[in-house]
């Protein structure tokens, strides 16, 4: 019978005729969840027009967001992570990294840039979290470590976005061993006087909220971030009591004293702008 077979192979349309709806014209909100357009939510800087949600986003975003015109020279952007352990879970390590830089099109969880925020220079290290959930490895470290050094030798402010799930575990104590690395390199910047700012975005935790995120001379923090060492349940199961609600917000944070103050990532520029001109003087 003809009808149980097929007679051509495969799918004939070519790619031309195709009915398709652009890729990734529209996101949902996950939180009010509205449809909000791409060219939206750029303008918006990712932030929900409808109820101000903070989207994760990445280093591409953020620069996007804060350098003038969108101009940046990207720093030590070919440093990649080496396997020193041979590390096995459910696949090995260099393949994980393979195939996480395929799909992401980045090489580690952080990017470092130079540019300028209303005329003003500044250096830039920004996570991301879609690679292996931001993650805090010997790149990241080393990235932040040399961010740091091209800050002292430039003298220009350096800002730190953190967004990450904590160190990571594929390189363990190679992975601790950045948290002490990049808390030293910030100790000789404040010895030098030259600012830096600590800005945290969902979700800051684990290792580097336990470093260099809040060691800012001032901490800030995007709306509805969450912030933390440990996690909930961990806390819940060890101290034996009911947790506070908003634990772990950027507004609970910033009521423990933790942080100097919430920005909305739309006056992030120019709050930040203010800063870097008050603390020239
Ligand atoms: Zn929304």
């Amino acid at each position: 019978m003809s009808w149980f077979r097929r007679e051509k192979k495969g799918i004939s349309t070519s790619t031309e005729e195709k009915k398709e709806a652009p890729d990734g014209l529209w996101n949902k909100c996950p939180n009010c969840k509205k449809a909000l357009h791409s060219a939206d939510l750029q303008e918006n800087k990712w932030v929900c027009q409808y109820c101000s949600y903070h989207l994760r986003v990445g280093s591409k975003e953020y620069f996007h967001v804060l350098f003038d015109n969108n101009e940046y020279t990207e720093l030590f952007a070919d440093l990649t992570s080496g396997d020193p352990l041979h590390f096995v879970d459910s696949k090995p390590y260099t393949d994980r990294l393979l195939e996480t830089t395929k799909k992401t099109g980045l090489k580690d969880a952080i990017r470092a840039a130079h540019g300028k925020i209303e005329g003003e220079e500044i250096m830039i290290a920004c996570m991301d979290f879609n690679f292996i959930g931001g993650s805090m490895g010997s790149v990241v470290g080393e990235k932040i470590a040399r961010s740091i050094d091209y800050s002292l030798k430039k003298k220009v402010p350096f800002l730190m976005i953190s967004k990450s799930g904590g160190a990571r575990m594929m390189e363990a104590a190679f992975s601790l061993m950045q948290m002490a690395k990049t808390s030293a390199k910030l100790a000789l910047l404040s010895q030098a006087k030259i600012p830096y700012i600590s800005l945290l975005t969902d979700p800051t935790t684990g290792g580097v909220t336990a470093s260099y995120a809040m060691l800012g001379d001032i901490n800030i923090a995007e709306p509805g971030a969450l912030i933390g060492f440990a996690g909930p349940r961990v806390i819940k199961e060890t101290i034996k009591k009911d947790l506070p609600k908003g634990f772990q917000t950027s507004e609970f944070v910033l009521e423990h004293g933790f942080l100097d103050f919430i920005v909305d990532r739309r006056e992030m520029k120019a709050k930040l702008a203010t800063f870097l001109k008050m603390m020239k003087k």
